[in-house]
């Protein structure tokens, strides 16, 4: 069995650093690379050995393949963990790592290729009993036999890229007029985004919630699940808050997602650390979405309730290990909430900001976890993700861990650009939220920009309702005078954001 002494992390920020922290914990030597840009970002000090890969852009520096497996070869690396994003659900780098003689701590390329394509994974995961979206299983290429597909499930619909990623690449269509219309459009979205136009049909769930299932495979066979996670607080189909265990789901429907979660795992000879997504209706009736083969932004969570180190044990699968875990060993203890930190300005539409970390003060204490690649007075790169940090708390229970959750937010004094802390309290506070009556549309259904300001004693309150009237009012007036819908911000930041 190869044992892994030197692992290079072909990644940046927080999610290099928390690969990092676990290779020192367990005595592997380390190696970041880098682009010009993050010259003095915190990865680059953590790892035992650095590397400058190229200039800024990703696709000179962290997709630049050669060059990371050329630094391999220099510093004679064992293994090469991709994180999130970048390389990690790349099969092509995923063989040419293999090819040049170095371990992919991930899935076989093999793997990522099935569960790449929405439609392959589909029909791989389709030999098991599996519930599927309602829609079609192959890629449309008769639009009348598509419309009748449609029609027989019931508008609104909605079309997907096979290949899209990232809450890209889907189009709601209210009722038939408009098919041939969405239909051009999601065809050249997929080709243009995806350099693939193979597009399909699904049934459009009004109210869902997302909930996930995180599985560890090895290389025997063994697969296990480590419960679920409840990422429904979304903004343009992407996950801003995710939970561990879901306030939604019974033990007997956690049974069975895991189960089939498993399965889809097991429909792809899967190993490592993967993702398999559900959606689920108002009825509690799930369907799975997709497998995401690579180590996911909310995992914090999972492994705060379950206490299993992710990574390590996806450097022991790595390694040809058996999983030393069984499915019945585990349990969960506890609740632990993330939300994602980012350079956004939320009341204004959720615009990118840009800036230097004038002020950054993490929040401490009992039950915060805070996974972050950004220290005070650093730039933030206009070129990555603009995640500044995920902030986790964990308690005893969800109420206590939403608490939690308060007081860490009101701790994180961040100056010098916009964020999302704002936004995240507003949800933490929202009744939807604590109630746990709240799906996918939550952000659209009760979100204002008004209602940002947390206030505390009723006299602030009746002002603050006074003040969020009349912007409001104010708001519909310029609304009308534009005649506008929802603008989508053009975006600074040259990455999608991930799940
Ligand atoms: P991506 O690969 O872009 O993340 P997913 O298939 O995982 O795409 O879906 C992302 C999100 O889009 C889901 O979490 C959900 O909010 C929404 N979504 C996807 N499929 C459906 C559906 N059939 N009905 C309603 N919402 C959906």
């Amino acid at each position: 069995m190869p044992e892994i002494k030197k692992i290079l992390v072909a990644n940046r920020g927080e999610i290099a650093l928390r690969i990092l922290r676990t290779a020192r914990e367990m005595n592997i030597a380390t190696v970041a690379v880098f682009s010009e840009a993050d010259r003095n970002a915190p990865h680059v000090r953590y790892a035992d050995e650095a590397v400058c890969i190229g200039p800024a852009a990703s696709s000179e520096s962290y997709l630049n393949t050669d060059k990371i497996l050329a630094v391999c070869h220099q510093l004679s690396v064992d293994a090469i963990h991709p994180g999130y994003g970048f390389l990690s659900e790349n099969a092509a780098f995923a063989r040419k790592v293999r090819e040049a003689g170095f371990i992919f701590i991930g899935p076989s390329p093999e793997s990522i290729e099935v569960m790449g394509s929405k439609l392959a994974a589909k029909q791989a995961a389709g030999s098991y009993n599996i519930p599927m979206v309602p829609g079609t299983a192959t890629a449309i290429d008769d639009r009348v036999e598509a419309k009748r597909i449609a029609t027989a499930i019931g508008y609104p619909i909605l079309i997907k890229a096979s290949a899209g990623g990232g809450g890209k690449g889907m189009r709601i269509v209210e009722s038939e007029t408009e098919f041939d219309e969405q239909m051009d459009r999601a065809v050249s979205e997929a080709v243009s985004s995806f350099g693939d136009g193979a597009v399909f049909i699904e049934k459009y769930i009004t109210s869902p919630k997302h909930i996930e299932i995180q599985v560890l495979g090895d290389q025997h066979g063994n697969i296990i699940h480590l419960f679920e996670r409840e990422c429904s607080i979304q903004r343009r189909h992407q996950k801003v808050i995710e939970e561990a265990p879901s306030i939604s789901i019974t033990p007997a429907i956690r049974e069975e997602m895991g189960r089939c979660a498993v399965d889809v795992a097991r429909s792809c000879g899967y190993y490592g650390a993967g993702t398999v997504e559900f959606i689920m209706d108002e009825d509690k009736n799930f369907y799975f979405l997709e497998m995401n083969t690579r180590l996911q932004v909310e995992h914090p969570v999972t492994e705060l309730i379950t206490g299993v180190d992710l990574v390590r044990q996806m450097i022991y699968i790595a390694e040809g290990k058996q999983l030393s875990i069984r499915q019945e060993q585990l349990q969960i203890n506890g609740h632990a909430i993330e939300v994602r930190v980012y350079a956004e300005d939320p009341a204004n539409n959720f615009l990118p900001d840009v800036g230097t970390l004038k002020r950054y003060v993490r929040p401490q204490g009992n039950g915060v976890r805070v996974d972050d690649g950004f220290e005070e007075g650093m730039a933030i790169p206009i070129y990555y993700d603009p995640m500044l940090a995920k902030l986790i708390t964990y308690g005893q229970d969800r109420d206590e861990t939403i608490r939690k959750m308060i007081r860490a937010i009101d701790e994180f004094h961040i100056s010098g650009v916009q964020t999302t802390l704002s936004f995240c309290r507003f949800v933490m506070k929202h009744e939807s939220f604590t109630s746990g009556h709240f799906d996918t549309n939550f952000v659209n259904a009760y979100f204002l920009p008004e209602l940002l300001n947390t206030v505390q004693n009723p006299v602030e309150k009746a002002l603050a309702a006074l003040i969020s009237a009349r912007l409001l009012q104010a708001k519909k007036v310029v609304k009308h005078a534009q005649n506008d819908g929802e603008t989508v911000p053009a975006s600074k930041w040259k990455s999608r954001r991930l799940g």
